[in-house]
C-alpha cells in the first residue's frame, strides 16, 4: 500500500489513524456482528455513536448548553437555503462577499427576501478580506452572513465583522475545528464534513436555540426546517449514519492530538512552511494579500501557466496530488488542513524548491 500527499480541497485528506480504526471497525463494530453502515439508526448502538460525537464536538468547540448541534444533510450549499428559510422574518439580510460561496449563499437568500451586500471582495478577485469594522448593516436585518475561510481564493477572517448586534451566519466548511473558535459569536456556525472533518454527505450545523422558529411558512419543506432537526435530534429521518461516525472519530483524534489550541499551532507552523518560501521564491508568489491568508488552503501562481501545469504535473508524478487550482482562479492550490502532517508541507516545499532550482 502507498498513501499519497493528498492536498485536495475537498473531499480531502482524513487522519491515516481513523481510516484504519474504521478499516478495523468495518466488518464487526464493537461485537455487533456488522458494519455501522449496515445498523438501524434507531438502534441503542447507533444512539451511542452519534450521542459521543456530539459530546466531543461540544468539548472541543466548548459549544454552550444554548446551542443545538445538527448532523444533517445536503452540504454545506443546502445551509444557503436553509438560512434565510428559517432566520428572515422580516425578509431582510446583510451578506459580506468573500469569494464564491458567499456569492451563492447570497443568490439563494435573494429567493426568500431582501439582500445587502454589505462589503465585497470581489473587485480584486477575491485576494483579500474587506474592512468589516463599520458595515452599513440594515436596522431591521435577520442576520449578517460571512464566509469564514474562502476555500477558492485562500482568503479568512482575522477579526469578526462587527454586525451591530445583529445575529452573525458563518459559513465555516473549510476552516471548521483548524483552530479554537468563540461559539458564542455566533447565531449559526455550519460546515460541510468533507473539507476538514469527515466525508461528505454530512454537514454539521451549531444553532442558537431561539434562533430555531416553527412559526416559519408553513410551505418549508419538512426536511428544511431547523426545528424540526432540533427536536428529533438529527433523526427526524435517517442521518448520514457512517458520515457522523467518522466524524465522531476525527473528533476524538482531535481530541488527543491536544485539541484545537494544538491544532491551531500546527497549523500556523505549516502554513508558515509553505508562506515563507513562497515569499522568498522567484518562481512561485502567494495569489493574495498577506494579511488576509488562510492557513488550510494556500493559493499560489508561478512565472506562467504552462510552467504551473508543468509543476503540477510533475508533482503529481512524486506524489504531491490535487494540487492545481480552482478552474476560475488558475495556478495551484494546496489544501492543507488538520490530517495533512506537518511532514507533507516540508515535503512539498522541498519538492518546490527543487523544481524551482532545476527550471528557473
Ligand atoms: C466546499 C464549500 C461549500 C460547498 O459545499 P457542499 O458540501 O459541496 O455543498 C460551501 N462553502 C465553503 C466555504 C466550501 O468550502
Amino acid at each position: 500500500m502507498k498513501r499519497i500527499y493528498n492536498f485536495s480541497a475537498g473531499p480531502a485528506i482524513l487522519p491515516e489513524e481513523v481510516l484504519q480504526e474504521a478499516a478495523n471497525e468495518m466488518l464487526d463494530y464493537e461485537n455487533s456482528g456488522m458494519s455501522v453502515m449496515e445498523m438501524s439508526h434507531r438502534s441503542k448502538i447507533y444512539q451511542a455513536i452519534i450521542d459521543e460525537a456530539e459530546k466531543d464536538l461540544r468539548e472541543l468547540l466548548h459549544i454552550p448548553t444554548n446551542y443545538k448541534v445538527l448532523f444533517l444533510q445536503g452540504g454545506a450549499t443546502l445551509q444557503f437555503s436553509m438560512v434565510p428559510m428559517n432566520l428572515m422574518k422580516n425578509g431582510k439580510a446583510d451578506y459580506i462577499i468573500t469569494g464564491q460561496w458567499a456569492k451563492k449563499a447570497a443568490e439563494e437568500a435573494a429567493k426568500f427576501g431582501q439582500v445587502n451586500i454589505v462589503a465585497s471582495s470581489q473587485d480584486k478577485m477575491f485576494s483579500y478580506i474587506p474592512d468589516v469594522s463599520d458595515l452599513a448593516i440594515s436596522e431591521d436585518s435577520d442576520y449578517v452572513y460571512m464566509c469564514d475561510n474562502n476555500t477558492i481564493y485562500g482568503t479568512k477572517y482575522k477579526e469578526l465583522p462587527n454586525t451591530k448586534g445583529k445575529v452573525l451566519v458563518n459559513d465555516a466548511s473549510s476552516s471548521f475545528l483548524s483552530e479554537p473558535m468563540d461559539v458564542t459569536k455566533y447565531g449559526i456556525i455550519f460546515a460541510g464534513a468533507q473539507k476538514n472533518v469527515g466525508p461528505a454527505g454530512t454537514v454539521i450545523v451549531i444553532i442558537r436555540e431561539d434562533l430555531i422558529r416553527n412559526d416559519i411558512d408553513l410551505k418549508t419543506p419538512i426536511m428544511l426546517r431547523y426545528d424540526i432537526h432540533a427536536e428529533n435530534g438529527s433523526m427526524y429521518n435517517t442521518p448520514p449514519t457512517y458520515g457522523i461516525y467518522l466524524c465522531g472519530k476525527v473528533f476524538k483524534w482531535l481530541k488527543n492530538k491536544g485539541g484545537l489550541e494544538a491544532m491551531q499551532k500546527t497549523n500556523i507552523e505549516k502554513a508558515n512552511l509553505l508562506y515563507d518560501y513562497l515569499d522568498s521564491s522567484k518562481m512561485f508568489f502567494g495569489n493574495v494579500e498577506k494579511k488576509s491568508r488562510s492557513l488550510m488552503n494556500v493559493t499560489f501562481k508561478s512565472t506562467s501557466p504552462e510552467l504551473d501545469e508543468k509543476f503540477i504535473k510533475e508533482a503529481k508524478a512524486h506524489g504531491f496530488d490535487n494540487l492545481k487550482g480552482y478552474r476560475t482562479v488558475g495556478g495551484m492550490r494546496a489544501s492543507i488542513y488538520n490530517a495533512m502532517p506537518i511532514k507533507g508541507v516540508q515535503a512539498l516545499v522541498d519538492f518546490m524548491r527543487e523544481f524551482e532550482r532545476q527550471n528557473g
